[in-house]
């Protein structure tokens, strides 16, 4: 697929997250030439505030759980063979927090592929819980990637704009917004206000604190009970998070989020199974989680709405799409899982026609919402 002389660019990315930035890597590895545009930075958002923990999905199975074991696999190869600076693998040490949480523990040990092995008695010393096989599982396969660094890396070699974006217009051949001009438009902004009309479309953002310590306590492996203890890819810095706050969300009130409170609640709920010898904060990152209703991420092209309700016998003449837009989005507490996964497959559409699974498909979100508006 050339670029047009029209066209300085194959593809225009708004927003600088870890899905904008992973695009934007397996885009340009296809041959594409990618703007990216953010209004804050790489890694400004959701994705600069996440532990970055690439860990499974402990749950019983289920569409989502399916597809997190398929990205986890393909996150798992691909970070450490491309960004190995970023990256730290370290066992993950899972303990149950409820009954609930134990049965769903006891699945993911009957089904897993996983090596799972005994965690090393040095570590289940340090902890203020008991651990069992049936309350707990340990296995090598995980690691935490430096959000930042991480997404910065991926956008390397992509033209960056530090920009608002706003208003898309499509002129018949190429978008243009933020006066940078593209044929494709992804859409990549997390849970943030909308660029384009989408009714169908409903972001939950989750809101979310995480802490980067130092301490004299020194943990060898990614620890995920009442909240998630690892050490980072930063020499003798340690993470603690993340917070899961539904009420809170920076868009649409004045009021400042309260770090101290979250800190707190950090540090309790890290000491409930662990004891942090001398902690000291050395940063705070906050940001939003954008989940969708159904739980699954969203990837594919963006129905236009008005377009398709103008046609009448909605539906039955069939969908009608905004040219050549697309979004990735919905990725919940799973986006650093997630990217790899997701924009390879998007790469393989735009650069190659490969199908998108249906179940990925924002269009999915569109049936509901006309069915919902016609009833
Ligand atoms: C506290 C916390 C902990 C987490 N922990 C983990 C974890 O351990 N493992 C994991 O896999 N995931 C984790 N997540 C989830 C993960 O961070 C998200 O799924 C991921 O960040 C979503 O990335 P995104 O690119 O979709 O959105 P974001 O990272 O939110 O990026 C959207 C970007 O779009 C930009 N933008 C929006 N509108 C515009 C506009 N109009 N013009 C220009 N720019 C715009 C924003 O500035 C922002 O940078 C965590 C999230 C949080 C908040």
């Amino acid at each position: 697929m050339p670029t047009s002389k029209t066209s300085p660019y194959d593809v225009i990315i708004v927003g600088a997250g870890v899905n904008g930035c992973a695009s934007a890597w397996f885009l340009r590895r296809a041959g594409l030439k990618v703007a990216l545009i953010d209004q804050e930075g790489i890694a400004a958002g959701g994705s600069g505030a996440a532990g970055a923990f690439i860990a499974p999905k402990i749950s019983k199975s289920g569409p989502l759980k399916d597809l997190m074991d398929k990205a986890h696999a393909r996150a798992m190869a691909f970070y450490p063979k491309y960004f190995p600076e970023a990256t730290l693998e370290r066992p993950l040490f899972h303990i149950a927090k409820t009954p609930e949480d134990a049965d769903k523990l006891r699945v993911f040990r009957e089904r897993t592929d996983l090596e799972l092995s005994e965690p090393p008695q040095k570590l289940t010393k340090m902890l203020n819980v008991d651990v069992s096989d049936e309350n707990a599982v340990y296995f090598d396969h995980s690691a935490v990637v430096n959000a930042q660094e991480l997404c910065r890396a991926m956008s390397e070699g992509v033209d960056f704009y530090r920009r608002k974006a706003e208003s898309p217009i499509h002129d018949g051949e190429c978008w243009e917004t933020a006066g940078v001009r593209g044929k494709y438009l992804l859409v990549a902004i997390g849970a943030y206000p909308k660029l384009l009309e989408l009714p169908y479309i409903q972001m939950r953002g989750i809101w979310g604190h995480r802490i980067d310590i130092t301490s004299d306590t020194k943990l060898s492996c990614i620890l995920h009970h009442y909240v998630s203890v690892s050490p980072t890819s930063k020499e003798g810095v340690m993470a603690i998070g993340a917070t899961h706050n539904v009420h809170y969300s920076p868009f649409g009130t004045d009021e400042p989020y309260d770090i101290t409170a979250g800190r707190i609640e950090l540090i309790e709920k890290a000491g409930r199974t662990l004891k942090l010898d001398n902690i000291k904060i050395i940063a705070d990152y906050t940001g939003l989680r954008s989940g969708s209703n159904d739980y699954l991420p969203i990837l594919g092209p963006l129905v236009d709405t008005d377009a398709t309700l103008k046609q009448g016998n909605e539906g039955e003449a069939g969908l009608v799409y905004y040219p050549d837009v697309f979004m990735i989005n919905g990725s919940g507490g799973y986006g650093f899982v997630l990217a790899p996964y997701l924009a390879e497959i998007l790469a393989d559409h735009l650069h190659d026609g490969k199908e998108i699974d249906s179940e990925l498909l924002p269009e999915r979100f569109f049936k509901r919402w006309l069915k919902k508006n016609q009833s």
